[in-house]
């Protein structure tokens, strides 16, 4: 496009005034290393459909897996400080928040909110430095956004429990070493920690995505794995255990789409800067003007809304939902048209070429 000055930000209320000193140093950390180390090879990675996986160490050393995680070995950072974090990844692109997310928020989180002493020890350290890799299965071919139909099955066998089902659309699936799988029992939702390798588990790549390329989706089979009982999540019990996981990650993922609309917006305005037509750069037309300004003031009133809830989970209030985040106000909602309800209407298969 020409220009190669780097990405300053978009705060049109400045919001920057409500960051201490850490949070915008952080926040130009995180955005260094997206530019640096990410960007460079992001569109050889959506061509290819592969996640840049080399990066994973470097990002536990910046504190990027579970910041906001409370146990060891683990960031132990602000909400807020996570929600810039994620900002700044989604930015480069979703599939490196998607990434940090999913190692985060439905990994790291359950194991320290429902993990025994001993899988936290064992686990968090290793995933917070991005040594260790993993997964989170809920969603099954047939039940997506009602997991409680699901069918991945647990049974008892002595000590031990037998699992059996299939997760689809699991993102990090190919090359986690430990997978957060939700399975029903007799007596209800159980978790478990599955690891690579065990025998009867196995895993298999989604391919034909024309979104979240950079990401690594796949299946996990379970067939008969023999899980001992310090494999279950002790203090996980019902459906609410798999949704407050989600919960967790919605968060940061509002935060991320703020950062790729800031991305589009400036990309858009550069863009639209430049370009001439009629003799004059295309800037200078009020419907181009029109389509900048709309993207700004949804942008603005994003920012304002995820820095609000970020400083009330700072402050421990937790119960106020993740307020129609995907409705008005959204940084998405210009998207509601012809092309993409559709699109969205069929969940996971509406971003490939399944149907
Ligand atoms: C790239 C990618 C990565 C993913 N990673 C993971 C992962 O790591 N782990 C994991 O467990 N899952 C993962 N998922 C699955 C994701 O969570 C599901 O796609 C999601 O739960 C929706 O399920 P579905 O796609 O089956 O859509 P469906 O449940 O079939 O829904 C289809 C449409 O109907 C709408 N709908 C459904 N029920 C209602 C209702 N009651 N009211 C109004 N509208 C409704 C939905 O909003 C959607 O628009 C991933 C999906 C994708 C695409």
């Amino acid at each position: 496009m020409g220009t190669t000055s780097r990405f300053t930000g978009v705060d049109f209320y400045h919001f920057d005034r409500n960051f201490s000193d850490e949070e915008r140093s952080v926040r130009e950390t995180v955005r260094r290393f997206v530019d640096d180390r990410f960007l460079p090879d992001i569109k050889q990675h959506f061509r290819e459909g592969t996640f840049p996986l080399e990066l994973a160490a470097e990002m536990g050393q910046l504190g990027l897996l579970g910041p906001a995680v409370k146990g060891p070995g683990c960031p132990g950072l602000s909400y807020t400080l996570y929600g810039l974090m994620c900002q700044e990844l989604e930015r480069g692109d979703s599939g490196l928040r998607s990434f940090a997310s999913v190692q985060g928020s439905l990994v790291m989180w359950p194991i320290a909110t429902y993990g025994s002493q001993e899988q936290q020890e064992r686990w968090l350290p290793e995933l917070a430095a991005g040594t260790k890799i993993g997964c989170f299965g809920l969603t099954e071919p047939d039940h997506g956004s009602d997991p409680g139909g699901m069918k991945t099955f647990a049974r008892r066998d002595g000590d031990d429990w037998i699992l059996n089902g299939t997760k689809l659309w699991i993102t990090n699936a190919n090359t986690a070493d430990v997978a957060v799988v939700w399975a029903r029992c007799d007596e209800g939702v159980i978790g478990f920690l599955v690891e690579r390798g065990m025998e009867g588990f196995s895993t298999n790549p989604v391919h034909g995505k024309f979104s979240l390329r950079a990401s690594d989706t796949g299946e996990l089979v379970f067939d008969d794995v023999r899980l001992p009982e310090s494999s279950r999540l002790p203090r996980a019990k019902g459906l609410k255990a798999p949704l407050s996981c989600l919960n967790e990650a919605r968060y940061g993922i509002a935060w991320g789409v703020v950062g790729a609309a800031m991305d589009c917006y400036d990309t858009a305005l550069r863009y639209a800067r430049e370009r001439e037509q009629f003799g004059k750069p295309i800037a200078s037309f009020q419907l181009v003007q029109q389509k900048l300004v709309t993207m700004l003031t949804e942008i603005t009133k994003a920012q304002g809304l995820v820095l609000q809830l970020g400083r009330l989970k700072d402050d421990g209030i937790n119960e106020v939902p993740l307020l129609r985040a995907r409705g008005p106000g959204y940084p998405g909602r210009g998207r509601g048209d012809g092309r993409v309800q559709p699109r969205a209407a069929h969940g996971q298969p509406g971003i490939g070429d399944h149907l």
